[in-house]
């Protein structure tokens, strides 16, 4: 029998044939969360024109030198500037206007006085503090000048670059695009949720669950269905989506019984190897590219928990990378076992299991329901995976070991 091949060498064969997917220009909201691929200049200063930071009054601040709360300098409001009207006239010695957040600062007025220090007067204002020139001005291009990097290209755009780009007039961004990936699930025993199962026939959960794995490492998914257990439709079906697809998955027939239909279909290609990984669960996998644009494609082992382990360690890596990410994995914390686990020798185990952190920070983890590679509803209760390396064929309760948080990030 063949040495089997390490998680890591995997890893290397996967990662060496993808790429970054080109820029595409989209709307600021779909560019949320993706990397932004042009460095984009202001066209226009932030302030775009000096604006008051205050509701208040704009004044020379030479003007209300000396007053006090006993003795007021008293000004006559000569008119008002709302948030988003030009400022029509100027403050002539021993005036002011009143002027709101975000207006116009009037020509002559140097300083702003908030409402606050004064009697809030309509007609004339009595004004308790001395304002010092620039106070509560906010100046033209004090954020951004005209001209200035405002986005780089690899920034990630967030929140605060979604509203920064519009500020400076951008409606639309070059950004990596998610990769659209195609999840089909194989099976001749598989139907839809919603119909009844026949005997011997199961619900189809995978393409359910990984497509749901591909839509949260970034990937815009496409659920293509069922496939049966037949060379010809599998074939057909592959070839209906490569149209659409940066990256195509499927799960179920890549073992050695006598219907595993994926392995058989497209091992003949010679563009797709079949592989036994150093992995449980997880060891039969399928890695290769499709068609002429060399679309790649990962043929995942058909029991859930296989499938979305196998997903996470070698398909969330992929997309991402597509996606033009730096940090490809996940985080990794040392955390205390809480009971004995033994794992099968040569293999990377990845047991589904529950990660504590106590006051201290001090993480601790327990295995969650057995290794069998079925068990979806342990995973469904696990935050985390354990990882129990290839040399390690029993782990005791209060040895460290390395575990991967699945939390979400709420
Ligand atoms: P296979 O990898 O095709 O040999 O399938 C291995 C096991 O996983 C079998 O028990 C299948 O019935 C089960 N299985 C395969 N595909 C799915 C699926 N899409 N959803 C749930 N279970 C599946
Ligand atoms: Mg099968």
């Amino acid at each position: 029998m063949t040495r089997l091949r390490t998680v890591e060498e995997q890893l290397d064969r996967v990662l060496a044939d993808l790429r970054v997917l080109d820029p595409l220009e989209l709307t600021l909201l779909d560019a949320q969360g993706l990397l932004c691929a042009e460095d984009v200049y202001a066209q226009a200063p932030l302030p775009s024109f000096d604006n008051s930071s205050m509701d208040g009054y704009a004044v020379r601040a030479a003007d209300t030198t000396g007053a006090t709360e006993a003795a007021p300098v008293v000004l006559p409001v000569i008119g008002d500037i709302p948030a988003g009207s030009p400022a029509p006239r100027g403050v002539t010695r021993g005036t002011c206007l009143r002027i709101m957040t975000g207006a116009p600062v009037p020509s002559g007025a140097d300083a702003v006085v908030p409402v606050e220090w004064t009697d809030a007067g309509a007609g004339q204002v009595r004004i308790h503090r001395p304002a010092s020139p620039e106070a509560y001005i906010r100046r033209v291009g004090e954020d951004i000048e005209a001209g200035d990097l405002a986005v780089s290209a690899g920034t990630p755009v967030g929140p605060a670059q979604v509203g920064l780009l519009a500020a400076v007039g951008r409606e639309r961004v070059l950004v990596r695009p998610r990769p659209r990936v195609v999840v089909i699930s194989t099976g001749s025993e598989l139907v839809d949720v919603g119909q009844q199962p026949g005997v011997g026939e199961i619900i189809d959960a995978n393409s359910y669950a990984l497509a749901a794995a591909a839509r949260d490492a970034g990937a815009e998914v496409h659920r293509a269905g069922i496939v049966p257990d037949e060379h010809s439709r599998l074939m057909d079906a592959l070839s209906g989506q490569l149209l659409r697809a940066d990256l195509i998955v499927t799960s179920g027939g890549v073992s050695a019984g006598a219907f595993d239909v994926v392995k058989e279909a497209l091992s003949e290609l010679g563009t797709v190897e079949f592989a036994r990984i150093a992995m449980q669960p997880g060891m039969p996998q399928g890695f290769g590219v499709l068609g002429g644009e060399r679309t790649p494609i990962f043929c995942l082992p058909g029991n859930p928990v296989s499938a979305l382990v196998s997903f996470e360690v070698f398909v969330r890596p992929a997309i991402r990378l597509m996606l033009g990410k730096r940090l490809l994995f996940r985080h990794t914390v040392s955390a205390t076992a809480r009971r004995q686990m033994s794992s099968p020798p040569g293999r990377r185990q990845y047991r589904r299991g529950l990660l504590h952190r106590d006051d201290e920070g001090r993480y601790s983890a327990e295995p969650v329901g057995g290794p069998g590679s079925h068990l979806l509803a342990s995973l469904a209760r696990a935050n985390c995976l354990i990882m129990i390396d290839e040399e390690v064929a029993e782990v005791s309760e209060g040895d460290e070991v390395a575990v991967i948080p699945l939390l979400p990030d709420a």
